[in-house]
């Protein structure tokens, strides 16, 4: 009962943070069967080892920012308007750098208007290049920090990035996982009384002008039968604007995909596929890239890594469905921009 209650002291201490986000459809907290699978779940009944949810805050709210609309786009699946185009020759509305931080995840969203958000913070090993890749581009805000599980290679260097700039929100999935990186930035959550949401299906989040970010994945209850449960929960959300179109898949399992295909379809259409799992053969099945129906994967991976990530199923696999992949291990920084009709790549190596 501790943790459901946990849960419970923290929607409620969310209320003003959800309130600028769109609500998802349904009150978490009315998905009782959620408590069975938390107990299941969570570690030995010791006070130390409970993760602890920061509490929200409360946080002016920024009158330019929030609520945003922004347009929804065609719910047709594969009616592509966008069109890929030579760098250089695309306006930038967005653009999206999948920063090549090593054997993890990191990708950095800028807005034409001065928005930014980051999804995911790589591995510690990753967070020197990360944190001078913000500077560079004279970054001092995050509107958002979206991590996609609390798995070492996605979170590893949150903590310092939360330490460089200013991170006005964090959302992720809040799913219970014990470890010292996690707790650790958590209590950083917290004493920064930086506002804290949990991520759930159905929240869109404001991000500038005309680009909207929808959270398809994870609701409550959790998957609970998975080979990586803290990986088959992982924050799946589709980034738009315009006709242009960006799909994160965190650390997505197979379990995942099924989920998204019965409760997101309309949704999954994507220009982009930022692959599962690092290209791992977890995931990245052919339902689930049939109904993306992307033209360009890009897969974020250290080059030589002791996973053999990308595995050699999922590239035949991503090759099949057309696509062109990019790959953080061969090319580095790989650097998405997009005026909203077309979109172009470049890379760094
Ligand atoms: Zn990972």
């Amino acid at each position: 009962m501790l943790w459901v209650s946990l849960l419970v002291a923290t929607t409620v201490a969310c209320e003003e943070l959800i309130a600028e986000v769109t609500a998802p459809p349904e009150e978490e907290s009315t998905s009782r069967g959620e408590g069975r699978g938390s107990r299941r779940r969570r570690p030995p009944r010791n006070r130390n080892t409970q993760p602890t949810f920061p509490t929200v805050a409360p946080q002016p709210n920024n009158a330019n920012t929030f609520p945003q609309q922004w347009p929804q786009p065609a719910q047709t699946p594969n009616r592509w308007t966008a069109q890929p185009a030579p760098a250089g020759m695309v306006a930038h509305r967005l653009r999206v750098t999948f920063v090549d931080v090593g054997q993890g995840d990191s990708a950095l969203l800028e807005t034409a208007d001065g928005h930014n958000a980051l999804i995911d913070a790589g591995p510690p090993e990753g967070d020197e290049h990360l944190r001078a890749l913000l500077a560079q581009k004279g970054i001092r805000t995050l509107d958002w920090m979206i991590l996609t599980h609390p798995h070492l290679d996605h979170i590893g260097g949150a903590r310092n990035v939360i330490g460089a700039v200013r991170v006005q929100r964090v959302i992720d999935p809040a799913f219970p996982h014990p470890i010292a990186t996690y707790d650790r930035l958590l209590a950083v959550i917290q004493q920064q009384a930086i506002p804290f949401t949990p991520a759930r299906q159905g929240m869109t989040l404001a991000l500038g002008s005309g680009v909207g970010v929808e959270v398809l994945q994870p609701r409550l209850p959790f998957i609970d039968r998975s080979r990586s449960e803290a990986n088959a929960n992982s924050v799946v959300t589709r980034v738009t604007v315009g006709g242009v179109r960006v799909l994160f898949t965190g650390d997505a399992e197979h379990e995942t995909e099924e989920r998204l295909l019965a409760e997101n379809r309309a949704q999954l259409s994507a220009d982009v596929l930022k692959v599962a799992h690092h290209g791992s053969r977890y995931a990245s099945t052919q339902p689930f890239l049939s109904a993306v129906g992307a033209r360009a994967a890009v897969i974020s991976c250290a080059t030589g890594n002791d996973y053999g990530h990308p595995h050699a199923d999922t590239l035949s696999a991503l090759a099949r469905n057309n696509m062109t992949i990019y790959r953080t291990d061969l090319q580095g920084d790989v650097e998405l921009t997009t005026d909203g009709a077309r979109y172009a790549f470049r890379t760094t190596r």
